[in-house]
């Protein structure tokens, strides 16, 4: 409160509350997630922190300070608990469910959603080449910024590749890999949640729709009308939805697919 002005709610998960709130002294907006104190969301910054890419929401700062927080069942404030506070940009243009709602009818939805998909997967790239999983991959944690730029955020169930804990915490079970109930699983579960985000984002459907599909789709079987419309992606979806993980392919090979497709043009015109 001390040093920031213009405090508005912005958003709420399973565990944080983010605000909008202008700087006194720089003048500038940004976004902050407070989440009640636990051992466990010093990750979130710890792992943010030293991410460094455009396609990843940016890191500012972080403090612990006592706050009332909205308890998730009645909504009624708590009393004051230890907080964290994650200061990390502003990403204007909201979440990435938002954006395929506002721009499924556009004419040119296709394409602008392939080049969107496209920088998620140079964040995921970048990620696993940190040695972390993000685990919670989905267009609610994937955020827009004003310059119409995918950035990668919720950062919540972010782990190492080495870290020997797995389970107890999970991603949100409509996008959970089937392994990750268990507890050895590794990067591939963020690629299984990415083709279920790359079904969503091409299929462009409302939530009621999509919870009509959906159980088939996490099988990797799409309805006919997909299928037909995209051909050249419908395989590689499915093999990133391999039920087992060793079938799925990396963000990388999945980049230089893309690259290959883009050179003889047939991907874009196609996607046009
Ligand atoms: P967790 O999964 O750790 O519980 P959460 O789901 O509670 O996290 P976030 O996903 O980080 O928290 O944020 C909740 C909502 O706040 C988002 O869905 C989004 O609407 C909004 N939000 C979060 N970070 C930003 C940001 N940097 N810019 C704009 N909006 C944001
Ligand atoms: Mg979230």
């Amino acid at each position: 409160l001390e040093s920031f002005k213009n405090i508005e709610p912005i958003g709420e998960g399973g565990f944080g509350n983010v605000f909008k709130a202008t700087g006194k002294l720089d003048e500038r907006t940004y976004a902050v997630k407070r989440v009640e104190f636990a051992n466990n969301v010093k990750r979130e910054v710890k792992e943010l922190a030293r991410l460094d890419h455009e396609n990843i929401v940016r890191y500012y700062f972080s403090w612990k300070g006592c706050d009332r927080v909205p308890s998730p069942d009645s909504g009624q404030k708590s009393d004051e608990v230890l907080c964290l506070f994650i200061q990390m940009e502003l990403c204007e243009q909201g979440t990435l469910e938002n954006w395929i709602e506002k721009n499924r009818k556009d004419r040119k939805y296709h394409e602008m959603a392939q080049n969107k998909f496209l920088q998620i997967l140079k964040g995921v790239e970048y990620i696993h080449s940190k040695e972390l999983i993000h685990r919670d991959l989905k267009p609610q944690n994937i955020f827009i910024s004003h310059e119409d730029k995918i950035k990668i955020g919720d950062f919540g169930l972010v782990t190492s590749v080495t870290s020997g804990t797995r389970s107890q915490e999970r991603g949100t079970e409509l996008y959970m890999a089937p392994e990750q109930v268990g507890d050895t699983y590794g990067k591939e579960v963020d690629i299984y949640a990415l083709g279920l985000t790359w079904f969503e984002i091409l299929s462009a459907c409302s939530r009621h729709e999509r919870s009509k599909i959906w159980r088939d789709v996490r099988e990797g079987k799409f309805p006919d009308s997909f299928t037909n419309q995209f051909p050249i992606e419908v395989p590689i979806i499915k093999k990133m939805l391999s039920r087992d993980p060793s079938g799925r392919c990396s963000a990388s090979q999945i980049l230089d697919f893309f690259k290959s497709v883009d050179k003889d043009n047939s991907f874009k015109t196609h996607t046009q």
